[in-house]
């Protein structure tokens, strides 16, 4: 008998779908789950018809359990014991779980998939509770218990669980293809490339850098929230853009209420330019409608003009307050507040126009070189790839 829970069982969310894409969903989560535990050496994952198996070995199973839990795809997780095909094993790995538990009521529910095994479920279910009940002081609740004993009789061997802690939900991340996220370093880009990985899309990030108007240290935010966001995706491709000349070209010939709107159609020109190198489908943006000035649905249709990319915008109807809910819960909070100056804050005008005319920024837009500070910018971008799995610095032996 082993003395510690030997096996996680993962099982699948939103798969109401058939055949192919099942297939493919349940491969994509896999090769997820794989990646996670890159980073737990000895453990090993299986996959079933229905389910996927990490056997924990050496690991330590509570933070491989944290670990899976921020993977998306995931409906349920459970630490388990795998036993032998023997009731009496069956029975101490139920007894040694429960016994751990601060309850008063239990339930025991079999799964009996493999139809040789010389016992029914219900046979099972009270062989597991006449134990249970001789040596404790637990009651049976069939309706409403405080915990549920599961017991799942396969082919090979069985499972027996009592805690079972939910998942991320949604889709595996890719399987949805690539999208640019434009990430300021705000509170609203990481939240919206989480909602996104949610849908099953993998991000790319991009990021405007306006040196020497901008610090290293407003740079080392977005690489600092990078590097939080893979806990969700596990490497990030961060590309930073300069924006200095853009905004000085667009600060010496725009009027000072339309220089948001070009600023931000500007932003979309390079994101799409990028998007398409990089073969993402969609931009991403962290706007929510009304939020501020450039948020208006005047705004959003003069600045979608400039591309014909599908721009995702997880949080078009969230408030700010729900918004920061979900930047505490994904761990981004907290760095997004540092108080580092973003490029657009520092040129932004005092009276940004809210309904911005499409003619008229078009008309500003004309006095500048548009493909060539488009090119020049392109031409000195800096690629960062952030890994979740990177050594820390202090691993380093140089
Ligand atoms: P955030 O909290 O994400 O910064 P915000 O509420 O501050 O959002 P804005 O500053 O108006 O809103 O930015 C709206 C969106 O434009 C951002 O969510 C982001 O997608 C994009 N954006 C703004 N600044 C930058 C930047 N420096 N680099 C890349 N994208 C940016
Ligand atoms: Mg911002």
């Amino acid at each position: 008998m082993v003395t510690q829970p030997n096996i996680i069982v993962v099982r699948f969310a939103e798969l109401s779908t058939k055949g192919k894409n099942r297939k493919q969903f349940i491969t994509m989560l896999r090769q997820n789950i794989q990646e996670v535990c890159k980073g737990f050496p000895s453990c090993k994952v299986q996959q079933a018809y229905d389910r996927i198996y990490v056997l924990v070995n050496d690991e330590n199973a509570s933070e491989l359990m944290n670990r899976l839990q921020d993977v998306f795809g995931i409906a349920t997780l459970s630490l388990a014991y795998q036993v032998p095909l023997a009731i009496d094993d069956i029975i101490d790995a139920a007894f040694t779980l429960i016994q751990k538990e601060p309850v008063s009521t239990f339930k025991v529910i079999t799964r009996r998939m493999n139809k040789q095994f010389p016992l029914e479920s219900d046979e099972i279910n009270r062989a597991v509770a006449r134990k249970i009940l001789q040596e404790t002081d637990f009651v049976v609740d069939v309706h409403k218990p405080q915990v549920k004993v599961l017991i799942e009789i396969r082919h090979h061997e069985a499972y027996v669980t009592v805690n079972t802690i939910e998942g991320a939900k949604g889709y595996p991340v890719k399987i949805q293809g690539k999208a640019m996220l434009l990430m300021s370093g705000g509170i609203d880009s990481c939240v919206a490339s989480y909602l996104s990985n949610k849908r099953g899309i993998e991000v790319e990030a991009i990021h405007f850098a306006s040196p020497p108007y901008t610090s290293d240290a407003a740079k080392q935010k977005v690489l600092d929230l990078a590097k939080v966001l893979t806990r969700y995706q596990p490497f990030i491709r961060l590309h930073i853009v300069p924006f200095t000349d853009i905004q000085m070209q667009i600060a010496i010939n725009v009027p000072e209420s339309y220089r948001i709107t070009v600023m931000r159609r500007f932003m979309v020109r390079l994101a799409q330019r990028l998007a398409e190198q990089r073969r993402c489908k969609a931009l991403i943006t962290g706007e929510s409608v009304g939020q501020v000035a450039s948020q208006t649905l005047e705004s959003m249709s003069v600045i979608n003009e400039v591309t014909t990319m599908p721009i995702l915008r997880p949080l078009v109807s969230f408030d700010k307050t729900e918004i920061i809910e979900i930047a505490k819960k994904i761990g981004t909070y907290d760095i997004s507040i540092r108080p580092f100056e973003d490029c657009c804050t520092i040129f932004t005008p005092v009276a940004p126009v809210t309904k911005p005319l499409l003619h008229k920024a078009q008309r500003f837009e004309s006095k500048l070189d548009i493909e060539t500070l488009i090119e020049e910018s392109l031409a000195a971008t800096e690629v960062v790839m952030i890994r979740y799995n990177d050594a820390k610095e202090e691993d380093s032996f140089f």
